[in-house]
């Protein structure tokens, strides 16, 4: 198995040497790096669950700082726990200056248990 990437559409891993995605099609060669981040933030609003998830943790180790607020939008509003933990999740790695402000309303006791363990080990490796 060689080097992994992301399909743009579907977030599906596929060989990074093959241009086309197997699963939907899409020439991921055609995208430049700027809309593959941007279609990465449309994919915060699709309707499937794990399609957020894996756009949260790409946009994390992208290193996709613009997309600080959609994710803090998302980790808001997401019923699903492990799309907002990862949302959480990437909100530490994105913007570590803002992270621990940002993420302090997550520890109040009402929000779900595995949300509040990723803001605290968020705010835990910032502050070590
Ligand atoms: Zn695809």
């Amino acid at each position: 198995m060689g080097v992994l990437a992301y399909c743009p559409t579907c977030f599906r891993l596929v060989p990074a040497t093959e241009r086309i995605c197997l699963a939907c099609g899409t020439d991921s060669g055609a995208l430049s790096s700027r809309e593959f981040a941007a279609k990465l933030r449309a994919a915060l609003g699709h309707p499937r669950g794990e399609v957020r998830l894996r756009a949260c943790e790409i946009l994390g180790q992208r290193g996709e700082c613009a997309a600080v607020h959609d994710l803090l939008a998302l980790a808001r509003r997401e019923t699903d726990t492990f799309v907002a933990a990862a949302a959480v999740t990437a909100v530490g790695q994105l913007a570590p200056e803002i992270a621990v402000t940002a993420l302090e309303p997550f520890l109040a006791p009402e929000t779900p248990g595995r949300v509040r363990s990723a803001a605290l080990r968020a705010i835990e490796s910032l502050r070590r």
